[in-house]
């Protein structure tokens, strides 16, 4: 007889796509989930699972947070979706952001980080009169033509055109260079050669789209010099670091402001959003009409259920203690599996940041995407799939970064570090 997992898994397989809202949320046994709540996902089958997932980082509190949950319930009394004129909500929380993020001087409201991302190059281009922009190998700033490529390339596609998906238009890719990440020089290089022609940069303050490779604050420092001096616009990519590390962004960690900043996930514990946050003489062209205008448009921009959302989140994110106390559980989870490394002599270390970690197969300092070339792939899914199997939800791929939430007190984390040292014992032995 068939599970209610299995049973529900047959009927997605019918009429969505692949069984699932995109291949990446395949855990690789047919799972369907019915309920969150705090640190725990439970299924249509009543079994209880760790989430390590945190809906793609977006879960920073744990999940159904009550004040988030009060804040839109109560929002829905009075309001929904209307799409003409201004809502109080929405300038509450844009001064809210302002105060908050070092680079804002000015707000937009999006529904995607990829939108976001999207909306912060056109403006750039706008702003400069320039087509070029630069990321960097290994990062990933959403699914849109314009980025949408060279994540986790192979090595022989390192600084080729590297496509994320078919049917991608090359003649939208053909103005991004690929540069390594933590390397000024390539940057003011490439910009060299290539004068009157960037418009932007794009980068992750830190690649957690790399699992946890941290800028060095140099990099960006010299980012930041290099693009002043070359009138090209700086955008930090924060959708990940966003919220989740500092109510600021990492901008307000690392002390480097950029021009424009994007945001999502984290902002709102679980609703749509995308936020381009930036200086105002880059910003005002999103309000403008005719000449020099930038169309942000959007039926759905700042529906008022995600500006409720965001709203409580901030609200419980600014409470004393909260940062300290996900930077505490960070470090205590990646202190307990380095001692567990070394117990079983593997070839693997603990990294991340903050709450954001993962497990890297090899040993030895990293500092751009070549050098996770040398993480063993094969080890790193192996002890995935078989932490997925002991119901701990993340995504079972090669260097990706797992996450944790408020709701992950020690005895959630020592339970999933006792399932680890076993496995991590299984793997050494073999
Ligand atoms: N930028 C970064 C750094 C991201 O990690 C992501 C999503 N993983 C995006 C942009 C795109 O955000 P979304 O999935 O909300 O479109």
């Amino acid at each position: 007889m068939s599970t209610n997992n299995e049973t529900i898994a047959a009927r997605a397989e019918a009429v969505i796509p692949g069984g699932l809202l995109s291949p990446s949320r395949r855990l690789g046994a047919p799972i369907a989930f019915a309920r969150a709540e705090g640190a725990y996902l439970y299924d249509a089958d009543g079994n209880r699972y760790t989430d390590y997932h945190c809906a793609f980082g977006a879960n920073v509190l744990g999940h159904r947070p009550p004040a988030v949950a009060a804040a839109i319930a109560e929002t829905a009394e009075n309001l929904d979706l209307i799409g003409a004129g201004v809502l109080e909500l929405e300038v509450e929380v844009a001064e809210l952001l302002v105060n908050a993020i070092p680079c804002a001087e000015q707000v937009a409201f999006c529904s995607s980080g990829s939108e976001a991302t999207y909306h912060a190059l056109r403006l750039a281009r706008a702003h400069t009169g320039r087509k070029q922009i630069i990321k960097f190998q290994g990062g990933y700033h959403g699914w849109h033509d314009y980025v949408a490529m060279n994540g986790q390339s192979s090595r022989q596609m390192i600084g080729s055109y590297d496509p994320m998906s078919d049917g991608m238009l090359f003649d939208a890719a053909r103005h991004t260079a690929i540069l390594p990440y933590n390397d000024a020089g390539a940057v003011e290089d490439y910009i060299r050669k290539n004068p009157g022609e960037v418009a932007a940069i794009i980068v992750e303050p830190i690649a957690h789209n790399m699992g946890a490779v941290i800028a060095e604050k140099q990099f960006l420092a010299d980012l930041r010099r290099i693009t002043s001096e070359h009138g090209v616009v700086l955008i930090f990519d924060e959708v990940i670091t966003g919220f989740r590390h500092a109510l600021g962004g990492y901008q307000s960690i690392v002390g480097v402001t950029p021009d424009l900043a994007t945001f999502g996930k984290a902002a709102t514990s679980g609703y749509p959003i995308g936020i381009l946050a930036g200086r105002r003489e880059i910003m005002e062209r999103v309000g403008r009409t005719g000449e020099g205008a930038v169309f942000m448009g959007g039926t759905f921009n700042g529906t008022p259920a995600s500006m409720a959302a965001v709203k409580a989140t901030i609200g419980e994110l600014a409470r004393p203690g909260v940062y300290e106390r996900l930077f505490e559980l960070g470090a205590y989870l990646r202190g307990e599996i380095d001692g567990i490394i070394a117990r079983h002599g593997l070839k693997a270390q603990a990294a991340g940041f903050g709450s954001v970690w993962l497990v890297y197969f090899f040993d030895g300092a990293f500092r751009d995407y070549t050098d996770l070339l040398r993480n063993d792939n094969d080890l790193d899914m192996r002890f995935r799939r078989a932490l997925i199997a002991g119901r701990q939800v993340f995504q079972p791929l090669q260097l990706k970064r797992l996450y944790l939430s408020l709701s992950h007190d020690r005895a959630v984390l020592d339970d999933t570090l006792e399932l680890i040292d076993t496995t991590m014992a299984g793997l050494a032995r073999s």
